[in-house]
């Protein structure tokens, strides 16, 4: 059986992955899934992965981002807690 891959008209980048999800329209960074894709994005503008707390993996071929989009709100939310009391 073959692989499934898909590849970009933007860039070089191929991946593997039906539940893959590549950012065509802004970093063209590739995402292991949908969820790690919106955890990226905040208002419509690509965050660097490492500040949207995406952990990068390879599967060999390509790398990927992954990281819950829970977590990362979680994050977002426990950043601005901690910044309001400093700020009293
Ligand atoms: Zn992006
Ligand atoms: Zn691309």
């Amino acid at each position: 059986m073959e692989r499934l891959s898909a590849s970009c008209g933007g860039c070089d980048a191929r991946w593997t992955g039906v539940d893959a999800a590549h950012c065509v329209v802004g970093c063209h960074r590739t995402y292991a899934d949908v969820d790690s894709y919106e955890a990226h994005l905040r208002g419509g503008v690509c965050l660097d992965p490492k500040d949207a707390r995406l952990i990068s993996i390879s599967d060999g071929e390509c790398e990927k981002w992954l990281g819950p989009a829970v977590e990362f709100q979680a994050w977002v939310t426990s950043i601005n807690t901690s910044k309001d009391r400093s700020e009293r």
